[in-house]
């Protein structure tokens, strides 16, 4: 089940600090590449491991690696909901999501955070240069990411958040937590986006993972949009979608170091620098 991948630094085994990712599936992730690159660069003994947990066996598999003496994991699809629900405590920004993507476990209990909306706010509007405020944003899907980035991206101050999704419940209930009444934020379904324009569109459903396209018309991306896919490594056919529609199009690679790099602080008490490990990984 764990997939080591991690060069030890040269140190004795004992002394390393083990981390994980945990999800299903797990194999395309590169979050065991940057975490190295990240210890490499900030002089930390860790090792990284993909960790594939049975759909029915997150639980299992997290008590299991805490036994192990693991010190931490990131949590990926589709297990944010379960690592939520699992966390003795919880940072703001998790209860703010109701969902957690990095898990500390310590003689106190299990810590979860969620780094995602940090992750994607600094790569939308730092490393892509776009700003949010004052855009009409279109967010697709309600699971653990959509969650994460939701309330972030409310607060950079859209036009409007129309939140789409293919369960509209899971949308109304996220909208629903809206912080912010002077935002318009709405909840809706895919066939509802008939006849509306934006000019950030951003796909937070797991539909890239099985290749599949989205029932979403193609005039939801307004002049100059930016298309931004949280999947990464491939193009799917929502990519494919927006830039045939003339959108300026970005995949999840950049949110996913940042989101990383966000995870590691936590852990380790060291922030890395994210631009040498994005020419690494072809983010930029
Ligand atoms: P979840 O399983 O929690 O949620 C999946 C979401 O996708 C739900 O909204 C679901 O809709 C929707 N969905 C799934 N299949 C389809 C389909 N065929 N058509 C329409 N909607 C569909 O997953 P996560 O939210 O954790 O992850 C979502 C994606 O974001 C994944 O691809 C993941 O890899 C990526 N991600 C990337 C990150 C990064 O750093 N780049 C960080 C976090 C996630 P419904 O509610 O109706 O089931």
């Amino acid at each position: 089940m764990v997939d080591t991948y991690v060069e030890p630094l040269a140190v004795a085994a004992h002394d390393i600090d083990r981390y994980a990712v945990v999800g299903n599936p797990i194999a395309h992730s590169k979050s065991p590449f940057i975490h190295t690159a990240f210890a490499k660069q900030t002089q930390q003994n860790i090792s990284y491991e993909r960790v594939l947990a049975p759909l029915d066996g997150f639980e299992a598999t997290i008590r299991s690696l805490m036994q192990q003496g693991f010190k931490g994991v990131n949590v990926t699809v589709p297990f944010k909901f379960e690592a939520y629900a699992l966390c003795d405590h919880h940072t703001e920004q998790a209860k703010l999501a109701g969902a957690v993507n990095t898990i500390k476990f310590t003689e106190h209990g299990i810590w979860g955070d969620n780094t995602d909306g940090d992750g994607l706010i600094a790569d939308i509007t730092h490393n892509l240069n776009t700003p949010i405020k004052g855009k009409r944003v279109l967010l697709l899907g309600a699971g653990g990411a959509a969650e994460g980035v939701f309330q972030p991206l409310l607060a950079q101050h859209p036009a409007k958040l129309v939140v789409a999704n293919r369960t509209l419940d899971k949308a109304e209930k996220m909208v629903s937590k809206s912080f912010d009444a002077a935002i318009k934020s709405v909840a809706c379904t895919f066939e509802d986006l008939k006849n509306q324009q934006f000019d950030i569109v951003i796909n937070a459903t797991s539909a890239g993972l099985s290749d599949m396209a989205l029932p979403i018309p193609s005039s939801v991306f307004a002049e100059n949009c930016l298309a931004y896919d949280m999947m990464y490594g491939r193009e799917t056919p929502f990519m494919v979608q927006a830039r045939a529609s003339g959108a300026q199009v970005a995949d999840g690679l950049g949110m996913l170091i940042e989101q990383a790099a966000e995870a590691f602080s936590g852990w380790r008490g060291v922030r890395p620098e994210t631009k040498s490990v994005m020419e690494m990984v072809g983010a930029l």
